[in-house]
């Protein structure tokens, strides 16, 4: 990559600075070191222990509103505890759900998920996120695999889901909770290493596999994000405007990390989320965008670019939107452009966080001049998370050389429901947890290459597809593009480029080519290159799937759906 590295500007001493600041005995994110599962790591001292005490907590926040829908339904934080405590009633008196049990939420994003989700927690239980976007047989194959003592799902999923061997109900009206005056039900005990929440991996490729997370994991996730606020306003200055709660869209599905975490933040920092349901519709969240005041619009990078194109986009008036964030995958320098074209005041303010669902969401975090300095810079390593690289064989590899990226935090995965093997893979002696990416340390900061599986090897040459995207949509006429390995009898595999024009513009394969060559390597110059106007298919966190495109998979790929 160009440019100064990263991790010699000077700007990067503030960010230390900042963190030391807080993170110091007495501040607000003090951090310590205790045993977790066998480990000594590092924690934050004050946090709440289980998510039960997080729903607690919710009534500080008064009348304010927590969830708006865009069906209309709103849920203040004093209405949030009782709603909740009605639906424990239904869970634990009607199906007998209590402490360990299993319920399975499988339906399209709406209110009586997020309460089902928070009275399942509050009792103890564990909910299986199951992806809403699935077919029938991969439904059952997770019902199988995780073994729910209930299963919620909402009319089009129990059609498409049809007869299980587990008990089932409806996620009908009565899931939202009757009585919003109702007490909680006497706290029964919940340590911080109990399973919470099991979430299927994304997976771009092959059958998902459910992560286990733990109520500390869940809730670190979230103090993670708050630390995050809370020093991009200690840097910003008093004079910064980010003060008080956003107001946040939430489009992500409630099965994937991004959106659990929306969820379970606005009851962390007492802000209002505001999730248009159904079918993604950009016209009509650019209007509840309006109508309910949003100033932080989120996304995965899809929903973030057909927001940007949105009808009625004009009468959003200027200055309201104070962040634009990309969750789920990288923040690429495209979709940096477009937001800066759209929304010149914000040119300087998108970052990106890095982590995935096993290594608990987020592990390190990258301002918007780093990633202006080098787009595959995900940034400094964040307070109670480690994070080291490996070669295949387990050994630590010095700084500046690629290999596994590996994460420890209290926050990681417990385990991979029912599949030993894979849990063995993935979370090696120590609790360090592979993350599946490809990438190195340098000077402290962490560079993503690529996912591990996506690394072409092109006559022996390691070529990272990211930082040949990342070139070719810096053409102007670029939309997006994915880049990966196709086989080759003389190479055993050459690059190939699938790369979206933007509306208007033309644009040959030997163009691409010769964009390319300019500034990289001849054996990263895509051998092969496809124009298209169509959308690069993308699974339900936004996530390209190159095996779809590659052709060594049928097309799983639906437009996201109600
Ligand atoms: P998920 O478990 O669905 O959240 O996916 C996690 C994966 O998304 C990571 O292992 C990375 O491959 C990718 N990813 C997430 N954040 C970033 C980022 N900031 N930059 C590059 N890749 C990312």
């Amino acid at each position: 990559m160009t440019g100064t590295a990263p991790g010699r500007d000077p700007r990067l001493g503030a960010i230390h600075d900042a963190t030391r600041r807080i993170c110091a005995p007495g501040g607000p994110f003090e951090v310590r070191t205790e045993e977790v599962l066998g480990e000594r790591v590092q924690v934050f001292t004050a946090r709440p222990r289980h998510l039960r005490e997080l729903l607690e907590s919710a009534s500080v926040f008064g009348d304010a509103e927590c969830y708006v829908f865009s069906d209309g339904r709103r849920v203040t934080f004093s209405e949030l505890t009782g709603r909740v405590a009605s639906v424990m009633d239904l869970m634990s008196v009607d199906y007998g759900i209590g402490p360990g049990d299993r319920v399975a939420v499988a339906a399209a994003n709406c209110p009586e998920w997020i309460m089902a989700f928070w009275a399942a927690t509050a009792l103890g239980a564990v909910v299986v996120a199951m992806n809403g976007w699935w077919t029938a047989s991969e439904m059952h194959s997770a019902v199988e695999l995780t073994e729910p003592d209930l299963v919620l799902v909402d009319d089009r999923r129990a059609e498409r889901l049809g007869a299980v061997a587990r008990p089932t109900a409806r996620l009908g009206s009565d899931w939202f909770g009757e009585d919003p005056g109702r007490p909680l039900p006497e706290a029964i005990e919940v340590a911080e290493d109990d399973p919470a929440l099991l979430i299927f991996t994304s997976g771009t490729t092959g059958r998902p596999k459910a992560a286990v997370l733990s109520h500390r994991g869940v809730i670190g996730y979230l103090m993670l994000q708050k630390f995050m606020g809370a020093r991009s306003a200690l840097l910003a200055g008093p004079s910064s405007g980010l003060v008080g709660a956003p107001v946040r869209l939430a489009p992500y599905p409630l099965f994937h990390v991004s959106g659990l975490s929306m969820m379970v933040g606005s009851v962390m920092n007492g802000s209002k989320t505001v999730w248009p349901l159904g079918r993604f519709d950009p016209a009509r969240v650019v209007a509840l965008t309006i109508s309910e005041g949003v100033n932080a619009w989120g996304g995965g990078s899809a929903h973030v670019a057909r927001l940007l194109d949105a009808p009625g986009l004009e009468d959003l008036p200027a200055g309201q939107l104070v962040s634009v964030t990309v969750g789920g995958s990288a923040t690429s320098p495209a979709i940096i452009r477009r937001v800066a074209e759209r929304f010149p005041h914000l040119s300087s303010t998108m970052t990106t966080g890095y982590g995935s669902t096993e290594t608990g969401g987020l592990a390190t975090w990258a301002p918007n001049w780093m990633l202006q300095a080098a787009p595959d810079c995900v940034g400094p390593v964040l307070p109670t998370v480690e994070v080291r690289v490996t070669g295949d064989a387990g050994g630590v590899l010095p700084d500046g050389v690629e290999g596994n990226v590996e994460i420890r935090s209290p926050y990681t995965m417990l385990e991979y429901c029912g599949q030993p093997e894979a849990t063995a893979e993935a979370v090696r002696p120590g609790r360090w947890v592979r993350s599946g990416d490809f990438g190195r340390m340098e000077d402290g900061l962490l560079f993503i290459a690529s996912r591990r599986r996506d690394l072409i090897i092109r006559g022996g040459e390691n070529v990272y597809p990211f930082e040949i995207e990342y070139r070719i949509c810096e053409h102007p006429g670029v939309e997006e593009a994915a880049v990966f390995g196709v086989d080759d009898a003389t190479f055993g595999q050459v690059v190939k480029a699938v790369v979206v024009t933007r509306p208007g513009a033309v644009l040959s394969p030997a163009e691409v080519r010769s964009f390319c060559a300019e500034n990289l390597a001849y054996y990263k110059v895509p051998e092969e290159v496809e124009v298209t106007t169509q959308p690069l298919p993308r699974n339900a966190s936004g996530k390209v799937m190159k095996h779809v495109l590659a052709g060594t998979a049928a097309s799983g790929f639906t437009d996201d759906e109600g």
